[in-house]
């Protein structure tokens, strides 16, 4: 079993951002803490222990986890560890703004047994880094790293965006430089997309921001992965890179549709053809677990076009790939004659071109045995 845990606090909404989030100056640590038991009590009684009994991994994603009391996280990885038998050696990922990484902080992690960290540094340029409304300077980035290392965590990634907008001159390959000088084990890339309701949203449709063309995108995506490779990286995801040893293996659960449980406001769970979702809102959240009910919004039943839809989506965004056999032949050639794909007995493997088509390839393909 896999644990998501959405921790929902932010100081401020960045601005290209349109996740779940609660922006609070004060984080409500212990309202928090007590809502997120009382879901981790109702888990309990699901069926869905039966056959996966043990925790491999818990991720606390967000919002900024690392905004939250961590005796607060040491609660929760305790009481998770008191009902449920978390493997040793399971990978234990909190997500970090650089801002919030003193050396305390850093300390409480690893005692209540966090071993990966999560940085946000999206970029080293100060400009680019207030375009997005980050909270966190260029400097705070080298600092966070010193002491995350100093407190003996050795599996650190660094989150980086890519595809900025032309009009700030962003230096791509000066970041990723940057970034790789500190010697992180992971590097997640994300290309910047634009979603409305959010402040970069509004600038663009009013001509203030002008979205990175496919070119420069394409160019930026595919230096990345040469820059990665060259130092000794894995691209083994189309957005995730990392040190021979350090793939993120509770990522890796979703891709490979292990089951995994979410806690928390708008967390997803999804085990066998079950999907189901939590509010979206801290407040609902909250407001329904301290009234006795279930956060759970909605939930759904995969048909068997949705799971194998699901299961080519998922395959083709890994190194590993899909299995041949959930589409045709033809298909399947034709994207290795466009250098899309890598075709084996039994794979399709999208090469970093194919990737950058990834979403529109699998709109377009033709299912076998749906
Ligand atoms: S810190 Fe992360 S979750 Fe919070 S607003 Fe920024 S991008 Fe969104």
């Amino acid at each position: 079993m896999h644990l998501y845990i959405h921790v929902p606090f932010c100081s401020r909404r960045c601005s290209y951002c349109d996740f779940a989030i609660a922006v609070r100056r004060t984080v409500p640590s212990s309202a928090y803490l007590s809502a997120v038991l009382r879901e981790w009590a109702l888990w309990q009684r699901e069926p869905v222990w039966d056959e996966s009994p043990a925790v491999e991994t818990i991720y606390f994603g967000g919002g900024t986890p690392s905004r939250l009391d961590p005796h607060a996280i040491a609660a929760l990885i305790e009481a998770i560890s008191r009902v449920r038998k978390v493997l040793p050696g399971a990978e234990i990922t909190l997500e970090a703004n650089p801002e919030d990484v003193t050396l305390a902080a850093a300390q409480a992690w690893k005692s209540a047994g966090v071993n990966r960290l999560s940085l946000g540094v999206q970029s080293l340029d100060p400009r680019v880094l207030a375009w997005m409304h980050r909270t966190h300077t260029d400097a705070q980035v080298p600092l966070a790293v010193e002491r995350i290392r100093q407190v003996g965590i050795h599996n650190l990634s660094l989150d980086l965006i890519f595809g900025i907008p032309a009009e700030l001159s962003r230096d791509w390959p000066m970041d990723l430089k940057r970034v790789l000088e500190f010697g992180p084990e992971h590097l997640s890339l994300y290309g910047l997309t634009i979603e409305p309701h959010t402040p970069l949203g509004r600038w663009t449709e009013r001509g203030q921001s002008r979205p990175v063309d496919d070119e420069r995108y394409a160019a930026e995506f595919l230096e990345a992965h040469a820059a990665l490779i060259s130092s000794g990286f894995e691209h083994y995801e189309v957005s995730n890179a990392a040190k021979p040893g350090f793939r993120a293996r509770h990522n890796g659960a979703y891709w490979r549709r292990a089951p995994f449980i979410g806690l928390g406001p708008s967390a997803h769970s999804g085990f066998g053809r079950e999907r189901r979702w939590n509010v979206r809102h801290w407040a609902n959240y909250e407001r329904l677990l301290g009234e006795g009910g279930n956060p759970v919004e909605s939930r759904e039943l995969l048909d068997n076009s949705e799971t194998v839809l699901e299961e080519l989506y998922l395959g083709l965004r890994t190194l590993e790939g899909a299995k041949r056999d959930l589409l045709p032949l033809e298909e399947s050639a034709a994207w290795e004659r466009a250098g899309w794909a890598a075709v084996s007995r039994d794979r399709i493997l999208l090469t970093p071109e194919g990737w950058l088509r990834l979403d529109g390839l699998v709109r377009s393909a033709t299912l076998v045995g749906t």
